[in-house]
């Protein structure tokens, strides 16, 4: 009687760890993705500016995605974790400010948010559940300053074009970190800043030097456009 419910316990022991290994997966840092709002939106794609009004001209967030050292990352990890506006209600405004959709139809960024959450926030749950996700990528993003590390160094969004070296090293300058750029192209087909990756460690805590880039490339000449 004793064996068998020691077996028991075993058992649903087990099963408990492997419910918890199932949904978490693992990763080995982050990217901290900054997207120049004035490039989502002279695209061929239409932007429309969120319920809360036109957003300010500086970066936004575009989320914080678990990556793994050899440059794959996982995805939608937990669909029992479903985005819950109400865990984060004391964040919304500042979500509103630094985490702006620029979806069409215009809407609240509810949306935005889920998206980010379910695809790569349910991939870091093991370390940061719902509202610690959104509050690490807001502190992140407090310390790095990138409209001002690239205006310090004379690069404005002026719909002038700069070299992707001049845009690197004025960002390493400032926040003290390679960054990642990844250009899209405007109307006119010319390579503008899109979006600033930045690295950081598993905690959330730190910035890092990234372990691995992205693929893809700029041109040598870029446009920081208008926004
Ligand atoms: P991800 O799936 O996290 O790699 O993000 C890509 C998706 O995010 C695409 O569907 C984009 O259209 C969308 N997206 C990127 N920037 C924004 C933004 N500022 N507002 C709303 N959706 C966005
Ligand atoms: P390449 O121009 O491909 O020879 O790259 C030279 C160095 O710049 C490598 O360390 C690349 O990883 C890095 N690099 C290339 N493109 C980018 C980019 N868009 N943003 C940041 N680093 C880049």
């Amino acid at each position: 009687m004793e064996f068998k419910g020691f077996n028991l316990i075993k058992l649903l022991l087990l099963t408990q760890c492997l419910t918890v290994l199932c949904a978490s997966e693992d990763f080995d840092f982050f990217y901290l993705v900054q997207q120049w709002p004035g490039s989502y939106c002279d695209t061929m794609k239409a932007c429309c500016y969120p319920t809360s009004g036109k957003p300010v001209a500086n970066f936004g967030i575009h989320g914080l995605w678990p990556n793994r050292k050899d440059g794959s990352y996982p995805s939608n990890c937990d669909p029992n974790s479903p985005f819950n506006p109400s865990e984060i209600s004391d964040l919304t405004s500042n979500l509103q400010s630094e985490w702006p959709t620029l979806a069409c139809p215009s809407n609240d960024g509810t949306g935005f948010w889920t998206h980010e959450w379910e695809k790569h926030g349910t991939c870091s749950e093991s370390k940061l559940k719902q509202h610690d996700y959104f509050a690490t990528a807001l502190a992140l993003k407090q310390k790095t300053n990138l409209l001002k590390a690239l205006t310090s160094a004379g690069i404005k969004p002026d719909g002038e074009s700069y070299t992707l070296s001049a845009i690197k090293e004025a960002i390493k300058k400032g926040v003290g970190f390679t960054p990642y750029i990844e250009c899209n192209v405007d109307k006119s087909r010319n390579s503008q800043l899109y979006q600033v990756y930045l690295c950081v460690d598993a905690s959330g805590l730190n910035l890092i030097e990234c372990p691995v880039f992205p693929r893809g490339q700029c041109g040598s000449s870029i446009e920081f456009p208008t926004f």
